[in-house]
């Protein structure tokens, strides 16, 4: 396989068997900001352009990161900018059953282990060194739970980004599923959550790139059939530190949906009409959208505010 070139763009999901189904999944730490917006839109164009399914799920896993009222937050500004998703809204707390299920799966291939560093014992450690796999950690202690990764490649085809391979005992060292505090780790649930909603397109930001190797891996270990990835570059600031919900001047105000949507549309590589409403922008850019105009790279730093 070649990497993807403005050329020849990569062929549409006719080459496969199962129907086009995108997803967007923020999570509910606060208010949606422009890199969220503009994942949502680049997810939800492709998914319109192929004639597929855009699912919505709230990923909602990391409790303490919660904010009350935030999941509504969301919704109500995707509404506002007629980002529109298909069947009820999906949320990773109602798959936790899903989720042990897997660590089961993984378990019973004896792929697991108990770990019960710390923090401080992992300092200066700039991946897992091994410490608890031979360890037998007892039950009942308090543990987080690691995978042992393998030495071998794993490598997938970027539609924007081209070919991905990583080693990942190397690169990431074995990584945690299971949290000490007993939440599944966010590696696991996207791909249980992907695989439950027969997810079949993933458009996210290139800074989750390098995620997708161990994900690839859980799927492989799982029996999953991996799904297409496109990794948007994300929009950082003047330093390259990406937008965050941290960054107060990035939240998305009220009011203004046509304009955060022709700017979203530009950095996409449409340039919008003036003028229009946001279900009109969408329905003028869904025929336009082409993924291999995307620019390139891992991050948009030459924009300009709104
Ligand atoms: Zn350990």
């Amino acid at each position: 396989m070649t990497s993807p070139s403005a050329s020849d763009p990569p062929a549409l999901s006719a080459d496969r068997a199962r129907p086009y189904v995108g997803r967007f999944a923020p999570t509910p730490s606060g208010p949606l900001h422009f890199g969220s917006l503009l994942t949502a839109v680049a997810s939800f164009l492709d998914a319109r352009a192929h004639a597929g399914t855009w699912r919505l799920r709230i990923d909602d896993l990391d409790t303490p990161r919660r904010v009350p009222g935030a999941t509504d937050g969301i919704l109500r500004t995707l509404a506002e900018h007629a980002l529109h998703w298909d069947g009820p809204v999906a949320f990773q707390s109602d798959h936790v059953a899903d989720y042990r299920a897997a660590l089961a799966r993984l378990s019973a291939q004896d792929l697991c282990f108990r770990c019960t560093c710390s923090r401080k014992d992992l300092r200066g450690h700039r991946i897992y060194p091994g410490t608890c796999r031979t360890r037998n950690v007892p039950p009942g202690r308090e543990a987080a739970v690691r995978i042992r990764v393998p030495e071998t490649d794993y490598a997938f085809e970027d539609r924007l980004q081209g070919r991905y391979t990583e080693c990942l005992a190397p690169a990431t060292g074995d990584f945690v599923v299971a949290r000490r505090d007993g939440l599944t780790a966010y590696q696991l649930a996207v791909v249980v959550d992907d695989a439950a909603m027969g997810v079949t397109d993933v458009v996210r930001g290139a800074d989750l790139l390098d995620n997708t190797p161990r994900q690839l891996f859980l799927a492989e270990r799982l029996g999953i059939e991996t799904p297409r990835y496109l990794h948007l570059p994300v929009i950082a600031d003047r330093s390259g530190a990406k937008l965050s919900k941290r960054t107060a001047a990035s939240t998305i105000g009220t009011g203004a949906p046509e304009r955060n949507l022709q700017w979203t549309l530009q950095l996409l590589g449409l340039e919008a009409p003036s003028h229009a409403a946001p279900e009109a922008l969408l329905a003028w850019a869904v025929p336009r959208w082409d993924s291999a105009r995307l620019p390139r790279g891992t991050s948009f730093t030459n924009w300009t505010s709104l």
